[in-house]
C-alpha cells in the first residue's frame, strides 16, 4: 500500500504531462453521493432508478418528478472542494497537470481553482430556457416552485447531458486529444460503467495508467498502478 503511494508520488514528480479523468467518486468526500457505491443513489428508495429519472424522455414526460429528484439529489450548492479537487488544482498550478476531464456536474474542480476542466456531462450551474435560450443559475432552479419556467414561458433545462442525449463533440475531441497526448493518465472515483465517457481510456497509449478507486472496476487489469482507497486521502499528499 505504502509502496503504491510512493510510486504515484514518483510518477507525479517526474511528469509534466499528467491528465486526470474522474467521476462521481471524486466528490463523495465533499458529501455528494455517487450512483453506484453502497450508499450511492442506486441503493436508495425512489419510484424510478436514477438513470430513468435523469433521462431525456423522462424530463420531457414528467418534468415535475425530474425536478423533484434533480433539486434534492443533484444540486448540492453547500458542498466544498475536498483534498482530491485541491490536489488536482495544485498540480495544474505547478504546470504538471494539463487537464481535468470530469463526468461530474457539480463544478467543484473549478471551485478548487482548476482552470482547464472538460465537463463531459455539463454543469448544474448552467441552465437555459428551451425556447429563448436565456441563462439561469442553480439558485434560480432551486428556488423555483415546481418546474422552473422562463419569463418568456419556456421550460428551463439544466445544461447537463441526460441519458439518451449525446455528448458535446468538441469536448469529446478535446478530451481524446489530452488523453492521447498524456504521459501519465490518472483515473479516479469512477465505476467506468457510463459510456461513452468510460471508453476514453482506449485513447491512452502509454504505460503509466494510474487507477484510484474505492471499489473494483471493469478496467482494473489495464492499470499499471492500481490504488484501492479514497481518492481525497490518496491525493492529499499533493495538496
Ligand atoms: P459511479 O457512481 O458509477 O461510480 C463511482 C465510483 O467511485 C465507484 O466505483 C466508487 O467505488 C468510487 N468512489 C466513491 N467514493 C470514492 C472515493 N472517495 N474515492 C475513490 N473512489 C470512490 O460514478 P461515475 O462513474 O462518475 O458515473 C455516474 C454518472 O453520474 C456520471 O455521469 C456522473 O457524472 C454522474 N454523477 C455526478 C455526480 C456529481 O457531479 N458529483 C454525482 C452522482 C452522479
Amino acid at each position: 500500500m505504502k509502496e503504491d503511494r510512493a510510486q504515484l508520488k514518483e510518477l507525479i514528480q517526474n511528469s509534466d504531462n499528467i491528465v486526470f479523468f474522474g467521476g462521481a467518486g471524486v466528490s463523495t468526500e465533499s458529501g455528494i453521493p455517487d450512483f453506484r457505491s453502497v450508499d450511492g443513489l442506486y441503493n436508495q428508495e425512489y419510484d424510478y432508478p436514477p438513470e430513468t429519472i435523469l433521462s431525456h424522455s423522462f424530463f420531457q414526460r414528467k418534468p415535475q418528478e425530474f425536478y423533484r429528484f434533480y433539486k434534492n439529489k443533484m444540486i448540492c450548492l453547500s458542498a466544498k472542494p475536498n483534498n482530491a479537487h485541491k490536489a488536482l488544482a495544485r498540480l495544474e498550478q505547478l504546470g504538471k497537470l494539463k487537464a481535468v476531464i470530469t463526468q461530474n456536474i457539480d463544478g467543484l474542480h473549478q471551485m478548487a481553482g482548476s482552470k482547464n476542466v472538460l465537463e463531459l456531462h455539463g454543469s448544474v450551474h448552467r441552465n437555459y430556457c428551451q425556447r429563448c435560450k436565456k441563462l439561469y443559475d442553480a439558485d434560480f432552479i432551486l428556488s423555483a416552485k415546481e418546474i422552473p419556467t422562463c419569463e418568456c414561458g419556456g421550460r428551463i433545462k439544466p445544461d447537463v447531458v441526460l441519458y439518451e442525449e449525446g455528448l458535446d463533440q468538441h469536448i469529446i475531441s478535446e478530451a481524446v486529444r489530452y488523453i492521447n497526448q498524456a504521459q501519465v493518465l490518472i483515473i479516479g472515483g469512477t465505476s467506468l460503467n457510463v459510456y461513452p465517457a468510460a471508453g476514453l481510456i482506449d485513447y491512452y497509449k502509454k504505460d503509466k495508467l494510474v487507477l484510484i478507486n474505492k471499489d473494483a472496476t471493469p478496467m482494473d487489469q489495464r492499470a499499471n498502478l492500481l490504488i484501492s482507497g479514497k481518492i481525497g486521502e490518496v491525493l492529499s499528499e499533493f495538496t
